[in-house]
């Protein structure tokens, strides 16, 4: 396999075959340029404007997405492709090589937060990570209608593993992306809010596409059953969308039924960390918890002797994420519960 260096206007997404890249984006500090690898197959039933795109390291310091698209990489024979598939194991490759959430040693932006008006054009938005939003734009958006996005929860949180989505109004698109998300056979599929701007899954959503994000792990390591999840979800959106031939069947929670539906719209599914202090979580994620009841604690080391602050759940529901890292600032969510749908 010979991957070849280009720049975006030198990419062919299009013609039949099975093309391996690096697509070069110019560096903000040095004669050179970042490297995104993206392979792209392309079949014999290819459509304008369809085909599914999987992205990973959106965020740099989230590692099971990563290993199960450069795993597919292998994987993915071009003789059974039947439209379009492009896998982009690291999206942001600045961000990657620093193993942080953000492109620190280059403009320090949050990926998922670049997809903003503006980005990668007006001077003031044309740091690397806002032009890795602008070539998603320019260049993916208009050949794709799947997207995957697949974060873990790196320093901030632990998560019990989910598939992710935001509420879009079409009923239609609204069950394609939540079977979607549940052949990822992760425990929970989670219906969140979508305040938060600039986020690259809210862009594709409002775009219409059958839009999934995940959380498959946590901590800067690899979860093995989260790189199992992402394959498997990659997979069965490629063959139940046209995309690839063959046959999958279910795995984990999805094969065996539990699967629960979650609901983190509401601002009481959010414990907000009253002071700076140290987590002590009390429960594990995945748990089922009534409102009021004690997920974790805060302490503060400074009052040595005053008794910890009991983080409560809002909600009655199953906490999906909690604080990871002991020392968190004030205002960290340091306990999330989503709400039980079904
Ligand atoms: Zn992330």
């Amino acid at each position: 396999m010979s991957r070849v260096i280009a720049r975006p206007t030198q990419l062919d997404l299009d013609s039949p075959g099975r093309r391996d890249y690096w697509v070069a984006l110019e560096h903000d500090s040095i004669w050179g340029d970042h490297l995104i690898p993206l392979t792209v197959w392309v079949g014999p039933e290819v459509r304008s404007g369809e085909g599914l795109v999987a992205f990973g390291s959106n965020h740099g310091n989230e590692y099971e997405g990563p290993c199960a698209l450069k795993g597919l990489l292998h994987e993915i024979n071009l003789e059974d492709v039947r439209g379009r598939i492009i896998l982009v194991p690291v999206l942001n490759p600045s961000a990657f090589r620093a193993g942080t959430r953000e492109s620190k040693p280059d403009d320090g932006v949050n990926l998922n937060r670049a997809f903003v008006d503006g980005a990668g054009v007006i001077p003031s938005l044309s740091g690397i990570t806002h032009r890795i939003a602008a070539f998603v734009r320019n260049y993916i958006w208009p050949r794709v209608h799947v997207v995957l996005d697949l974060h873990s929860g790196g320093d901030v949180a632990r998560f019990s593993p989910c598939a992710s989505f935001h509420p879009v109004e079409d009923p239609e698109l609204s069950a394609t992306i939540e079977q979607t998300a549940r052949w990822f056979g992760v425990p929970s599929v989670m219906i969140y809010q979508n305040a938060t701007p600039g986020l690259l899954p809210s862009e594709a959503e409002r775009l219409g596409k059958i839009t999934v994000g995940t959380e498959l792990g946590w901590g800067r390591s690899v979860n093995p059953e989260g790189v199992r999840y992402g394959r498997q979800g990659v997979l069965a959106a490629a063959i139940h969308q046209g995309q690839l031939k063959g046959q999958i069947e279910p795995i984990g929670y999805h094969l065996a039924g539990t699967q629960r539906k979650l609901e983190m719209v509401d601002r009481d599914c959010f414990t907000v960390a009253p002071f700076d202090g140290h987590y002590e979580p009390l429960l594990e994620c995945g748990t089922a918890v009534s409102k009021g009841q004690v997920v974790g604690l805060l302490h503060d080391f400074d009052h040595i002797d005053m008794p910890p602050w009991p983080a409560v759940a809002g909600v009655d529901g199953v906490v999906l994420a909690q604080a990871w890292v002991a020392p968190v600032p004030r205002g960290q969510h340091i306990v999330v519960v989503g709400k039980l749908i079904s």
